[in-house]
């Protein structure tokens, strides 16, 4: 537990049903003249969606824009390429990211490689960045990744398939909107894969060496909406309070790995993402109770009072068995939502294990990891998880 810390997030943070009406004004006030707006085709083309919703407060507030739709999923270093130049060549003065983690990775990249230098691959890494980012502000509409608030962008080199993290005080948005009536109609997988990304990113921080009194709050009370919400979330997208009980998990969540980070999960889960294109909070959850499994002698109590957490009854029991149940809740939890068991459903291979281990050891979540593994053991725990029923 950390007593001497710094905590970061962005300085505004908006949330809320509506919320989205204010950006235009936001856009104004931080003196953002033409923003390039950070996307993909598909969001840009639904009809009153958070894409439309953010040009027209834009419009009403008189504040110039253009529209970048090259985002993709596991967004790729080709990516934020393609936005650096339109803005380049568009005159643009700062950046709007407006989707899921995807699109605001590549705003984020685009910025980087706007003030930092045109090769992000030579940023990865904790603190690289030297110069402040154009002026950057998020519309979150997935619950979710937390990188609305984060200092990570997460980038694939799509030449090497390496999954890779530029960690920066640098990255974090100056604003975040979260407003859940944009995340409706969020389809009923997507809201699987993102709220169980929340929830990993719930229990890694609280089991962190980086963890602190705050962070572990956070992580606690994200953890009792998630398991209050998300399920509700994935069988009924239009249950409002459901789907606001999740966007206030996912902040919590954003905030606390921000200032606690992550563990294996991620660590792995990033070689999952970047090997197969499979989607991120899928790969989390696949991952997910293997590797807390294996973390648990590092501080059963810990474990013990994640499974309160989670709601289990764990009067009576010894503190190793309670903490057993913390690993049967987080099962029980991607069971439900629909999540398969076994990362052979995203095409993982025996074959790639071993230098997907040995990449999951360099990532930049792996240090923070409450129990240190060997190269083989790493690959144990995606065997594991390969074989798991
Ligand atoms: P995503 O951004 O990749 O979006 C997935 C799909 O959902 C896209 O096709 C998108 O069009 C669609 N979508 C998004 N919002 C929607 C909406 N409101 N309604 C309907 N469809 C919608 O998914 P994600 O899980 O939010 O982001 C995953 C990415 O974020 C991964 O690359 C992951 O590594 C990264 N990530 C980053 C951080 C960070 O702090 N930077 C943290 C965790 C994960």
């Amino acid at each position: 537990m950390k007593t001497n810390f710094d905590f970061l997030m962005p300085s505004v943070n908006f949330f809320g049903p509506g919320v989205i009406e204010k950006i235009g004004d936001r856009a104004k006030m931080l003196n953002m003249k033409k923003p390039l707006i950070v996307t993909d085709a598909f969001l840009e083309k639904v009809e009153n969606g958070p894409v439309a919703q953010t040009l027209t407060s834009l419009e009403a507030a008189g504040v110039d824009y253009v529209v970048f739709n090259g985002v993709e999923p596991n967004p790729k270093v080709r990516n934020i390429q393609a936005a650096k130049k339109l803005y380049l060549e568009s005159g643009c003065d700062s950046i709007i990211t407006v989707g899921g983690g995807s699109a605001h990775d590549t705003g984020k990249g685009t910025g980087i490689i706007l003030t930092n230098g045109d090769d992000i691959t030579t940023l990865a890494g904790i603190e690289t960045l030297e110069n402040p980012l154009p002026p950057l502000m998020a519309v979150n509409t997935t619950a979710g990744t937390g990188s609305e608030l984060t200092r990570h962008c997460v980038i694939t080199n799509e030449e090497t398939h390496l999954k890779f993290v530029v960690v920066s005080w640098r990255n974090i948005p100056l604003v975040s909107f979260n407003d859940p009536l944009l995340m409706l109609d969020v389809p009923a997988k997507l809201t699987a894969a993102t709220g169980m990304d929340a929830f990993v990113q719930a229990i890694e921080p609280y089991v962190s060496t980086n963890r602190n009194p705050i962070t572990d709050g956070q992580c606690l009370q994200a953890i009792k909406l998630i398991e209050g919400s998300l399920r509700e979330a994935v069988a009924n997208g239009h249950n409002v309070e459901a789907r606001t009980a999740m966007v206030e998990a996912e902040m919590l969540a954003g905030m606390a790995f921000n200032n606690a980070d992550l563990g294996y999960v991620h660590a792995m889960a990033h070689q999952l993402g970047g090997q197969y294109d499979a989607p991120h909070g899928v790969c989390c959850a696949l991952l997910l109770p293997v590797v807390e499994e294996f973390n648990i002698i590092s501080d059963p109590e810990r474990f013990k009072e994640l499974a309160v957490a989670m709601g289990e009854n764990v009067d009576g029991l010894s503190t190793r068995d309670a903490a057993e149940l913390a690993i049967k809740a987080m099962r029980q939890m991607a069971d439900d939502v629909g999540i398969p068991r076994s990362i052979k459903a995203i095409g993982a291979k025996p074959e790639d294990f071993e230098l997907m281990a040995e990449n999951a050891l360099k990532d930049g979540n792996a240090f923070s990891n409450p129990r240190k593994a060997t190269k083989a053991q790493i690959v144990e725990l995606f065997q594991k998880a390969y074989d798991a029923e």
